[in-house]
């Protein structure tokens, strides 16, 4: 009897070898449970807005890491994700050699804090490097369990259109899909500002063509886009501020 006998020796020690069922269940919480569902449901990132400091967090999470408060506002979110930081790994989690390299990175969105961790994929795309846009690509609806792996991998967002049209250097072709944005945005903005483009008129409906089609525009196009776009925010600028001014000069007259 061992609790009553000091052993002098291990061998004098008794023992048989079995094994005892323990089960353990991590729950994902109150926020990541409705991250999770979110992403079977409807295939789109839950993120959490603190009301407090205005910083937004991917995955949500239930209190704000800074004020700690709770962070009632969730929403989801459909933008593309940049590459922060990428490695490549040979060994998979048991340390077994893997046929190919692994590639997985921290993926994490323009203006939201936290990221995800992920594999990443080439996609159509030569190379990743950091900061390329990518897309989650998620296994079929009918398949997902609410698990990380409901994500298969991030990829590259396809910059198709302008390769088509353009020569570029591969290591260029984000850089053209980048351009490509920018341009569709200022001219968003121009047309929404209610600028009155008059004698533009003509350039604008050229530009908005080829933009449409995902055409690359000339360095003086792309020059006079801008122009536009300054001329454009300008306005907006002085009809902002005139109707704030009226009010009040009517109010003192
Ligand atoms: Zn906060």
């Amino acid at each position: 009897m061992p609790i009553l006998e000091k052993l002098t020796q291990q061998s004098q020690a008794r023992h048989w070898t079995d094994s005892i069922p323990l089960e353990f269940h991590y729950t994902a919480g109150v926020a990541g449970e409705e991250f999770r569902r979110e992403l079977r449901d409807n295939g789109r990132f839950l993120v959490s807005k603190c009301s407090k400091c205005k910083s937004t967090y991917i995955p949500a999470r239930m209190y704000c890491p800074s004020c700690f408060i709770e962070m009632k506002d969730q929403f989801p979110i459909d933008k593309p994700g940049y590459v922060y930081s990428f490695t490549s790994v040979n060994r998979d989690r048991a340390g077994a050699d893997t046929e190919l390299p692994i590639t997985v990175g921290l993926v994490k969105f323009e203006g939201v804090k936290g990221g995800i961790v992920h594999l990443l994929e080439k996609g159509d795309s030569d190379r990743l490097s950091i900061g390329m846009k990518v897309t989650p690509s998620l296994k079929n609806p009918s398949e997902r369990t609410g698990a990380i792996t409901d994500i298969l991998a991030f990829k590259p967002i396809s910059t198709e259109s302008s390769s088509k049209t353009v020569e570029v250097g591969k290591a260029e072709r984000w850089e053209v899909g980048a351009g490509e944005n920018q341009a569709r945005s200022l001219l968003h903005s121009i047309e929404e500002s209610g600028y009155p483009v008059e004698e533009d008129e003509m350039t604008i409906s050229s530009l908005r063509s080829k933009i449409s089609k995902g055409e690359l525009l000339t360095r003086e196009e792309d020059r006079l886009l801008h122009r536009l776009g300054d001329k454009a925010r300008e306005w907006r600028k002085a009809v902002k501020s005139s109707s704030e001014t009226e009010p009040a000069d009517t109010l003192s007259g």
